[in-house]
């Protein structure tokens, strides 16, 4: 037997352990077990893969605000209509969507092509001027009914790219959308086009009403532009809104958030946004790594949801951390601010609502301001029955303009919000999360496929990686 000195003390483990998780090895992306531990206030996850070792990655810089979301705000799913592809090999090889997603779609991305002007360093689509190709109108066709046979009344659809505003049949692209019963439009892009063409931007508003821009902009200095999306854009991103604001066009201002590069800078970027009348809000993204920029940060730096939340919170004065918080259909990976401006002044309203009421509405990302359960918990805020808790300066402030509320209404134009998404890559898969992913790509033959595995295994150029992993499965089947 082994000699032990009987008196020395037993070690503590200098983290908590949390739990376990299924996750995918960055490096070979086979199946591989994590645990979540709990160390300095941080969440880490550690992974091992037998061929390729270990790997610990940092999944949240707010062990509090984590755990809360994880736990407090769960709800039972909704469901999508139908299902397109039946569970064989197993999460997260068979998506589809398949029976075992435990999430419809608050929104869903329609990729019109490969091709754009801009070649951006991070693009998880590797879109670029090198890339002529367009999908068919008839493709696009297919993918919007996808989309509805999937969700009935789709709540946001994307359309997305490449740049889809360079798409020949971009206004045909538009009108097929409008044709088909979906409540919120979106045109995810770089603004370019918008930027150059006024004319373009004054036809855009003819398709004003249900439709939104979500303009990429992701700083305010051409530095920082220039190491994310590899060009001088301020002063393009500045005449697009610009001929935005003059047609009064809804707009999303989509910030992607790299650490060093741009983390800085979300204090001021709310600021500047608040000034615009067009702009009805920020979402801000952590880098996902994937597709140009995959394996670029080390695991254990990462920037996470919860890292993006504390700067928001450290840089700006405009919410309290009371006002973000997680959204119940995905707390993991969505978090959300919801305010009011209002005579040239902003009201986070977040922070004074009851959370119940968003744990019991009907979900809705994007669009919380349109759930009707959400619209009287603003109105009752503006009644008199406002009891002495809430009687704070702000309050006090946002009741001298009831009778301008009450003048013209409620309307979109007076909503700010701020979203914090966050998507799994390689590092952070955990599959408990990712069968709760709830923004999806559609695809022409019908699928519909989570953002969180698709730059992984789904994307054209992945699928090959993807049959090597089920053949595996399929040789060893407890992969
Ligand atoms: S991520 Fe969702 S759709 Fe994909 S395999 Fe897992 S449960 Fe099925
Ligand atoms: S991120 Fe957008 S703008 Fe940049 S290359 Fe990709 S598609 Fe084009
Ligand atoms: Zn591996």
């Amino acid at each position: 037997m082994e000699q032990v000195n009987l008196d020395t003390p037993r070690r503590s483990r200098p983290y908590i352990f949390y739990d376990v998780v299924r996750s995918v090895c960055s490096t070979c992306l086979i199946r591989c077990e994590g645990k979540l531990i709990i160390q300095d206030g941080k969440v880490y996850l550690d992974k091992w893969c037998r061929p390729c070792g270990r790997e610990r990655v940092l999944v949240a810089e707010d062990a509090d605000y984590w755990g809360w979301a994880r736990e407090r705000f769960m709800k039972p799913a909704e469901m999508p209509l139908r299902f397109q592809t039946p569970m064989k090999w197993g999460c997260p090889y068979d998506c589809g969507l398949c029976p075992d997603h435990q999430q419809h779609a608050c929104l869903v991305l329609i990729e019109v092509g490969d091709h754009c002007n801009l070649h951006c360093p991070i693009c998880f689509a590797e879109s670029g001027p090198h890339r002529p190709t367009w999908r068919s109108m008839e493709e696009i066709e297919r993918m919007l009914d996808a989309v509805v046979s999937a969700e009935g009344r789709p709540d946001v659809v994307q359309l997305s790219g490449g740049e889809p505003t360079l798409h020949p049949q971009f206004w045909e692209i538009l009108d097929a959308a409008k044709q088909r019963p979906i409540r919120h439009l979106m045109i995810n892009t770089n603004g370019v086009r918008i930027a150059k063409e006024p004319e373009f931007a004054r036809r855009l508003a003819d398709y004003r009403k249900g439709t939104e821009v979500y303009l990429q902009f992701d700083s305010l200095r051409d530095e920082a532009l220039l190491r994310l999306r590899g060009a001088r854009l301020r002063s393009v991103r500045e005449q697009a809104l610009e001929n935005l604001e003059a047609n009064n066009i809804s707009t999303t201002l989509v910030v992607t958030v790299m650490q060093g590069v741009n983390d800085h800078e979300l204090g001021e970027i709310i600021e500047y946004a608040l000034k615009w009348r067009c702009i009805r809000g920020i979402t801000l993204q952590p880098v996902q790594q994937a597709g140009r920029h995959e394996g670029y940060t080390a695991s254990e730096n990462r920037l996470t949801l919860t890292g993006v939340r504390k700067r928001v919170l450290e840089q700006s004065s405009r919410f309290s951390s009371d006002d973000i918080l997680p959204v119940p259909c995905h707390p993991d990976a969505l978090a959300m601010a919801y305010g009011l401006k209002l005579n040239g002044k902003f009201f986070p309203l977040t922070g004074l609502m009851d959370p119940q009421v968003l744990l019991n509405g009907p979900d809705n990302t994007i669009v919380l301001e349109k759930i009707p359960a959400v619209r009287e918990e603003i109105a009752k805020l503006f009644s008199t029955g406002i009891g002495p808790e809430l009687q704070a300066k702000q309050l006090n402030e946002l009741l001298c303009c009831l009778p301008q509320i009450e003048a013209n209404g409620l309307g979109y134009e007076n909503v700010f919000r701020l979203l914090i998404v966050r998507f799994a890559d390689a590092s952070d898969f955990d599959l408990r999360s990712v069968k709760r992913c709830c923004i999806h790509f559609a695809q022409p033959d019908g699928t519909i496929i989570p953002f969180d595995t698709y730059n992984l295994f789904y994307r054209d150029g992945r699928r090959e990686k993807l049959e090597q992993l089920r053949r595996q499965v399929e040789q060893h089947h407890d992969l």
